[in-house]
């Protein structure tokens, strides 16, 4: 079960990869109508739009394999989908839109990850076969970065969420923020005096006037999304009773599309990576929805408290 679940590796890319800017013809036509679904040319990049300050991406939930792109072969190539997380990612954004009467913004990959890993930079993530697929790449940011900037221009700020399904062997969900699990085994004051946390992903989050919290306590306290989601009843690291992973203990960190949609380096939105496990979270039609009805409950609890944001 556990291998048909997905191992997803999502860490590694770290802060400073660089970025391609879009072509002009790889920038998606708009304005947009709210929940409206708009495809990129190849089929396999979906974009619904959105109007609330959140941003949901399904990387590797895709399940199409068309046989005119070759497998990805590269030896460090992942190539093992995130089982049902596409699915899942539809169900948080419905739910979230039938609790609020706001749509997140929702951005789908199609494609299996055998063929294309959208969580990878450009040349990973195709495995060099930019011909067909440097497009879709540069559609699917170009598209995140049309809906982060709309949510930039109406609330200053806000939050990307990039959903993944890990094997890891404790069933927990791990939030990745960009600091490794070494990172977080250090108490708060540390992570204070080296200016750890302003290389997270939540670093506007943590910087910003609005929050009178200590700054772990948005990492790991009772207000994170870890302590949110765990007083709902599933357990995550980092969080109030697991501020860290323990030495030898699997742990994503966060990846690619972390790094480059959240405020390590200044962006207007923060990003959390969530990698889910298997059962009791994405296993089942009846968990999923359990389980996209806790997390939206926590995630309007946060964009509330910590956001100043109201439906
Ligand atoms: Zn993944």
């Amino acid at each position: 079960m556990f291998l048909v679940a997905g191992a997803c590796g999502e860490q590694g890319t770290g802060p400073g990869t660089p970025v391609t800017p879009p072509p002009p013809n790889d920038v998606p036509a708009g304005p947009f109508t709210v929940g409206a679904q708009y495809t990129h040319a190849s089929n396999w990049i979906q974009y619904t739009a959105g109007d609330a300050p959140l941003v949901i991406i399904a990387p590797h939930g895709g399940t199409l394999a068309p046989s005119e792109l070759r497998d990805r072969d590269c030896s460090a190539c992942v190539t093992v989908n995130d089982l049902n997380t596409q699915d899942l990612a539809r169900r948080i954004a419905a739910a979230f839109a039938a609790r609020t009467g706001r749509r997140p913004h929702l951005v789908i990959n199609l494609l299996s990850r055998r063929k294309f890993d959208a969580n990878r930079a450009l040349t990973e993530a195709t495995d060099g076969n930019t011909a067909q697929l440097g497009s879709p790449w540069r559609w699917m940011h170009a598209v995140v970065d049309t809906a982060k900037a709309d949510v930039a221009r109406r609330w200053q700020r806000g939050l990307v969420i990039d959903l993944h399904g890990h094997a890891h062997a404790i069933p927990r969900l791990e939030l990745g923020y960009l600091l490794t699990a070494s990172q977080l085994r250090q108490n708060d004051s540390e992570l204070l005096s080296a200016n750890t946390l302003a290389s997270s992903s939540i670093a506007r989050l943590i910087g910003d006037a609005r929050t009178t919290r200590a700054p772990g306590a948005m990492l790991r306290g009772t207000p994170s999304l870890g302590g949110l989601i765990e007083a709902r009843g599933y357990p995550a690291v980092p969080s109030p009773t697991a501020p860290a992973p323990l030495v030898g203990e699997a742990y994503f960190s966060g990846g690619y599309n972390t790094d480059r949609h959240g405020s390590s380096d200044g962006g207007m939105l923060d990003a959390i990576q969530i990698e889910c496990h298997f059962a009791g979270v994405r296993d089942t039609e009846a968990n999923r929805t359990a389980f996209a009805e806790a997390l939206v409950d926590a995630l309007i609890e946060l964009l509330a408290a910590e956001y100043g944001w109201q439906p």
